[in-house]
């Protein structure tokens, strides 16, 4: 059959008809029979084996039994009428169940004839029941077609209430493959199925519903998943070649003085191996003439500023300003106080713009923005605003990409006529091929090396019912000397209960830690933004040494003598935001830990977050348990981006599968960019096919 006849609306499939056809479209989304032929199943369950009723075990899950019924009966209860049956083997008696149907199931079913039945197990009032069973006559079972491994197609309610039911969905399938006659066209070229020894499409559908053994099943999963993702690689790769041929950038081609100079004279450490190889990759990009679009990833405590400051000054060198924006004051004043040290010395101009710098301070900083004079701007979402014009922005940095939406990173763009470069600097690291899969239109660098030195961090997990002996371990670390952060959830700034619970929270650490031997700072978000920097201000500086705030801190705050970091309610938390608060400390010389208090009642899925914080340190595989916890929807405004609608492959389980498909899709694309070889008719006929009939366009937001 070909990708045309497989077009055919669904309602004109055998068996199917106007309603079941606007069942499958409301439920399924199944519209056409190339929807149903797609539509994969979601496990498989091993017929091969036949239960006797005497071995079942209150475990068992789907069963299949051969026995005949003996005995049937209506049982009135209050909520209605339910059919028994009772079942009966050589070895056993069991029940099986109907709340609904009765009437067909009375009307066809044979008394004392050989059935082979099939569902799930109940334990109940003494006896196994098996509710609304597959039921099929011995003799037509074993007639029929042997299937070895049942596949389980996804269902709902709905589905199951209008009776179609797994069975008549695989008969539905069936029917494809009858009309078809098991021919459909190969969407791969030749070169593919031989290097990747890949099974030939018809064989790989046909043994995906029908499997006749786990190896083909195995052969037919891994084909069609390489094809899914390699086909998602193709647009995305196709996208990023057309973009940069596009859309021009400016050509940083003088790795000038000023760069020289910094690396020479003012570097405070010796950059890491991950950090060289970083600036080595955006010094290619800014060299290249089409404009970077790169994402930057490296855990917390990587040193992704001193590689920001070096590609600013890149752009510098060649006559042009910089920018970096931050999500928050804090982090922005941070980083402005930060970077002005690295750049002391070096007579390069550096400012600070957010929403509380005053009116009067922002008109110098706008006319030497607008003269050149200033060479970098450093600032929050204020730096978006349309008063600010830069001369000529060559480069604009991002830290902390997680907070700003694609929208805002397109407004930085739009300041020119032609772009700046952009760099996005995230903590969130995901792995890197799902980072493009998922950004497609970004380059990717990663920093996957600490600076040297560092010690891991001790992480624990503490119920709320020790906390005095929390208590008194902070009262030790402060004796020597140290700092401490204890961070409440604040889910939503506005919620009033988390509020309440701050400043109880507050409250009694003040009880406990009083003046005079004691400061504390807090911090909030419902404070006002100088009330705030004061708060931190005195952290910072060491007049405090508790810091009660909210996750306001979460990102980028830098106080190196800060050594523990003690997390309220931590069950609450997603674990990327766990592991970014615990990169708060850890930052200096001194052994840090971080303690995270919870409450008695755990979920088992804030159990395995909790242990994940105390079995790791490592950013990237906190970041693939995450993941795997929550399924990519969550992370990072991915939901558009349709890495959701995949209809077999699973990008975080099947990530070595995506790698290679990039891969080829990669080489194709670079050896035949248009697709005008014979070889390659193949692929391009399928990939047409696909943005013609729109599949494709699903997964690009
Ligand atoms: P992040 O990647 O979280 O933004 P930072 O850039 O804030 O990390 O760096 C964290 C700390 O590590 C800073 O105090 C910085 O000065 C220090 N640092 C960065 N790179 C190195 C290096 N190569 N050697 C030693 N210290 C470094
Ligand atoms: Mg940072």
């Amino acid at each position: 059959m070909n990708a045309n006849s497989l077009q055919t609306p669904i309602v004109y499939l055998k068996g199917v008809g106007p309603n079941r056809a606007e069942t499958l479209q409301s439920e399924l989304g199944i519209h056409t029979f190339q929807d149903l032929l797609n539509l994969f199943p979601n496990r498989y369950i091993d017929k091969t084996h036949y239960y006797k009723i005497g071995q079942l075990q209150r475990s068992n899950a789907d069963v299949q039994i051969i026995g005949k019924i003996v005995h049937l009966k209506t049982v009135e209860q209050k909520k209605g009428k339910r059919l028994v049956a009772s079942f009966v083997d050589d070895t056993g008696e069991m029940e099986l169940v109907w709340f609904r149907g009765q009437k067909w199931i009375r009307e066809n079913i044979k008394l004392n004839t050989p059935y082979v039945i099939f569902g799930k197990c109940n334990w109940f009032n003494g006896k196994f029941s098996m509710p609304h069973p597959e039921m099929e006559l011995l003799k037509d079972h074993e007639q029929g077609l042997k299937v070895v491994m049942q596949p389980v197609y996804p269902s709902t309610e709905k589905l199951s209430n209008k009776g179609i039911s797994n069975r008549v969905i695989s008969k539905l399938v069936q029917q494809i493959f009858v009309e078809s006659k098991g021919r459909f066209t190969e969407t791969l070229s030749e070169k593919l199925l031989f290097e990747l020894k890949l099974l030939p499409k018809s064989e790989s559908l046909f043994n995906i519903h029908f499997p006749k053994n786990q190896e083909l099943l195995a052969k037919a999963q891994f084909r069609l998943k390489f094809e899914e993702l390699f086909y998602i690689q193709m647009q995305l790769i196709a996208k990023n070649m057309l973009h940069k041929q596009k859309i021009k950038g400016f050509n940083f081609d003088q790795v000038g003085t000023i760069f020289n100079e910094f690396y020479k004279s003012h570097l405070p450490f010796e950059l890491t191996g991950a950090q060289k190889r970083v600036i080595k990759e955006i010094r290619g990009d800014l060299g290249s003439n089409a404009q970077m679009n790169r994402l930057l990833q490296g855990d917390v405590g990587s040193g992704k500023t001193i590689v920001a400051v070096m590609a600013m000054l890149l752009a510098i060198d060649n006559g042009f300003q910089a920018c970096l924006m931050a999500p928050t004051e804090i982090l922005a004043n941070q980083h402005y106080t930060g970077i002005s040290e690295l750049l002391e010395g070096t007579g390069i101009t550096c400012s600070l713009l957010t929403g509380s710098v005053k009116k009067s301070a922002r008109k110098p900083i706008h006319e030497q923005l607008e003269s050149g004079e200033l060479q970098i701007l450093i600032g929050t979402h204020a730096l978006l605003e349309d008063k600010v014009k830069f001369k000529n922005l060559g480069l604009a940095i991002v830290d902390e990409q997680h907070r700003f939406g694609v929208a805002q990173r397109s407004r930085l763009w739009h300041k020119n006529d032609i772009p700046p470069h952009i760099l996005v600097m995230t903590a969130t690291p995901i792995p890197r091929t799902l980072a493009m899969s998922l950004y497609g239109d970004l380059d990717v660098s990663t920093i996957d090396e600490l600076p040297p030195g560092r010690k891991p961090i001790k992480t624990v997990h503490r119920f709320d019912s020790n906390r005095l002996k929390v208590f008194q371990f902070i009262r030790d670390e402060i004796k020597k000397g140290r700092q401490i952060y204890i961070v409440y959830p604040l889910i939503q700034e506005s919620e009033a209960l988390d509020y309440k619970d701050l400043m109880d929270g507050y409250e009694s650490i003040a009880r406990d830690f009083p003046l005079p031997d004691f400061q504390i700072s807090i911090v909030h978000g419902q404070m006002k933004p100088a009330d705030k920097d004061y708060e931190m201000e005195r952290f910072v500086k060491g007049e405090t040494q508790i810091m009660v705030a909210t996750t306001v801190i979460e990102v980028g705050v830098n106080v190196p003598n800060a050594s523990v970091m003690i997390i309220e309610s931590a069950e609450r938390f997603g674990l990327s935001q766990l592991h970014q608060l615990r990169g708060r400390v850890g930052r200096g010389a001194d052994q840090s830990y971080c303690i995270l208090m919870t409450g008695n009642k755990l979920s088992t899925e804030a159990k395995t977050r909790l242990q994940t914080m105390v079995h790791t340190n490592d950013g990237f595989e906190i970041a693939e348990v995450d993941l795997k916890l929550r399924g990519p929807g969550d992370i990072m405004g991915t939901q558009q981006s349709g890495v959701l609608n995949l209809k077999i492959a699973d990008i975080v389980k099947d990530n070595d599968i995506l790698k290679t498909a990039r891969y080829h899709a990669m080489q194709l694309l670079k050896d035949d960019s248009s697709l005008e070889k014979p070889e390659n008719l193949v692929i391009r006929h399928a990939y047409s096919q696909l943005v013609k009939y729109k599949n494709i366009w699903n997964y690009i937001s």
